[in-house]
């Protein structure tokens, strides 16, 4: 495919489709869950919210309905706002020790207050799928392999498979953003695959400089359209993970009208990394399962 006519912007870049992704993946799971409920164990993954301000019922419900689909028992555990310290990690240690819970979570956003560093080592790392006990993160940071990779990162490298850009290795991955649940866990990954990466952050200095260079750009900022088409290389591959609300509409940080007219493969905003999070998130609770429970 001609450069020269990408750069014009009259080939559009494929789209990587995250809801085709989740679908597949998702059959594959209910199979595995519904294998274990034969055998009278039923998966489950508990949710612990703290506080009304907290992630909202479309989060809860979404994993709700990401658990009906995979066939895994989601319950949820609701603090008040006021829960102090003592009281989350209690709350952890005891589904913890609930041998008919599988999986554990924290939601966040937490309280003022609260920090999910403070609290995650009560999570048990065999119940820890979506990764935050230090322990799992130790283990995830220098290569010696966790059972649970992170479920949005985990979403990132399933879409890279996916797209044209697979393999990585020795390819450029810029990622904005370099937060412990996305930006630098998933540039960690990549480096695993052998990528070279460069990770930015709002600190950084003349961002395009850097995306212009990236064959693979994946952006975790949080702020809306922050990557624009003028800003990246013709034909890279583009991974969206930004999800901020504007005007009652989900945005990502990729300005997807001018990016994918510069790009040569791009997740949309919704339909990409989103609808993988949450099935990644039930894979986790079925390995959990499974090794808990002694296998498949
Ligand atoms: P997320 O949960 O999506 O990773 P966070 O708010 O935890 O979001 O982290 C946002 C990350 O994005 C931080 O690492 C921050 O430095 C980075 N960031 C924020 N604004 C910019 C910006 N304008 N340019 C580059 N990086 C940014």
């Amino acid at each position: 495919m001609g450069v020269d006519r990408r750069e014009k912007g009259e080939v559009p870049a494929a789209i990587i489709d995250g809801r085709a992704a989740a679908a597949q993946m998702r059959a594959a799971l209910f199979e595995r869950g519904i294998r274990l409920r034969e055998r009278g164990i039923f998966p489950c993954l508990a949710v612990v919210i703290v506080g009304e301000d907290g992630p909202g019922r479309a989060y809860v419900r979404s994993l709700v309905t990401a658990g009906k689909q995979t066939a895994i028992d989601v319950v949820v555990e609701r603090l008040p706002s006021a829960a102090s310290e003592p009281m989350v990690r209690a709350e952890l240690e005891r589904l913890g020790r609930d041998p008919s819970v599988h999986g554990v979570i924290l939601a966040q956003p937490l309280p003022p207050g609260l920090s999910i560093r403070a609290v995650a080592e009560c999570i048990p790392a065999d119940k820890d799928v979506d990764c935050s006990n230090p322990l799992n993160q130790g283990r995830l940071a220098f290569g010696s392999g966790t059972d649970f990779v992170p479920a949005t990162p985990a979403a990132v490298m399933y879409l890279l498979r996916r797209s044209p850009a697979w393999p990585i290795r020795g390819k450029h991955c810029v990622t904005i953003g370099r937060s412990q649940v996305v930006g630098l866990p998933a540039s960690l990954l990549m480096l695993f695959e052998d990528a070279t990466i460069t990770v930015t952050h709002r600190h950084t200095r003349d961002l395009p400089s850097h995306t212009r260079s990236a064959d693979i750009v994946v952006a975790a900022a949080g702020v809306p359209r922050l990557i624009t088409g003028e800003m990246l290389r013709p034909g890279c591959t583009v991974i969206d993970v930004g999800t901020t609300i504007v005007d009652g509409k989900l945005v990502g940080d990729v300005d997807f009208e001018s990016a994918s007219r510069v790009a040569g493969a791009i997740t949309p905003v919704p339909g990409g990394v989103g609808p993988v999070t949450n099935v990644a998130l039930m894979k986790n609770v079925l390995r959990a399962c499974e090794r808990l429970t002694d296998g498949p």
